[in-house]
């Protein structure tokens, strides 16, 4: 498995690959990586060539008041699991490889709608941050396809979005969410979080599995209110939601009555850690 830290390196081994006429697949990861992570390189590698996994915290996706200080990284562990899968390449820049001329950019790749929504509501800007570096990545690797994790769906969605109205050659593909058996999302921000808190914060599924529930038995669902009491069960185990939306999975608006393809958008704080989680919901 290589290793670049340098675009020069990168696109000099890319050359290459595609010279070869390799097809490449590309994961975009803040590292710390779990088996959620692995799970997106180990099915590049059953669809693509040549792998590559992008280890990079992106500060242009964290608020200034947010954890990019504090975000858990494990460099060396990560190259451990990676060189343990079928990865050919990590490409982990330092920022100002990225970013050479600071952070604050002065061309970004901006989604104003999308974004606006949901965690983009608590999070200024952060959706902004994301599609540009992303973007930035897509043109570094010239992946043919690239792997994103269901478990950020409005990440997930913008990015689908983004290639296609920029008609970008790259097929997005998303992927199913890895669970702890108690039903936690994995996430590298779950290191925040005690044994105890991790207890609590299985609320979140159980909100969203239970809302799934009611939505299946329902045959008239009044979705607001399902949204109350989802919000009222994950404050009654002690975290702050920040909202519970029951929505149309694609545009990811507030749904309609008649909707029938829905995704359950969950995010909430545990102190200080910003936990989120969905499902996806086909009625009959
Ligand atoms: P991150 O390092 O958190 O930016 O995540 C990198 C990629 O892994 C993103 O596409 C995430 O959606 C995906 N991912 C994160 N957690 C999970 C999970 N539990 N299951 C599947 N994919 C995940």
């Amino acid at each position: 498995m290589q290793i670049f830290q340098t675009i020069a390196d990168l696109r000099q081994a890319l050359k290459l690959v595609k010279n070869d006429g390799l097809s490449i697949g590309l994961v975009p990861t803040m590292g710390n990586l779990h088996e959620g992570h692995l799970s997106l390189v180990s099915s590049a590698g059953k669809q693509c060539d040549f792998v590559i996994t992008t280890i990079f915290v992106n500060p242009t996706q964290f608020s200034p008041n947010e954890d990019l200080q504090n975000y858990p990284r494990s460099f060396d562990v990560d190259i451990k699991a990676l060189s343990s899968l079928n990865c050919d390449a990590v490409f982990a820049p330092k920022v100002e490889e990225i970013y050479p001329a600071g952070p604050a950019l002065d061309t970004l790749v901006t989604t104003p709608s999308l974004s606006k929504l949901h965690c983009g509501a608590s999070r200024p800007g952060h959706f902004d941050g994301v599609c540009t570096v992303v973007t930035k990545l897509f043109n570094l690797c010239q992946p043919d396809k690239a792997y994103f994790g269901e478990k950020d769906y409005q990440q997930l969605t913008i990015i689908k979005n983004l290639v296609q109205d920029l008609n970008l050659p790259i097929e997005i593909i998303g992927m199913p969410t890895t669970r702890e058996t108690s039903g936690l999302a994995l996430s590298s921000r779950n290191n925040y979080l005690s044994l105890e808190q991790k207890q609590q914060a299985t609320i979140l599924y159980q909100s969203l599995k239970n809302t799934v529930k009611t939505l299946e038995q329902d045959s008239n669902p009044i979705f607001s209110e399902l949204e109350q009491v989802a919000l009222k069960l994950i404050s009654s185990a002690g975290l702050d939601p920040d909202y519970f939306s029951i929505c149309n999975a694609k545009s990811l608006l507030p749904a309609k009555p008649g909707d029938k393809d829905l995704v359950l958008l969950v995010a909430a704080n545990l102190e200080n850690t910003r936990l989120i989680d969905n499902i996806s919901i086909k009625l009959i």
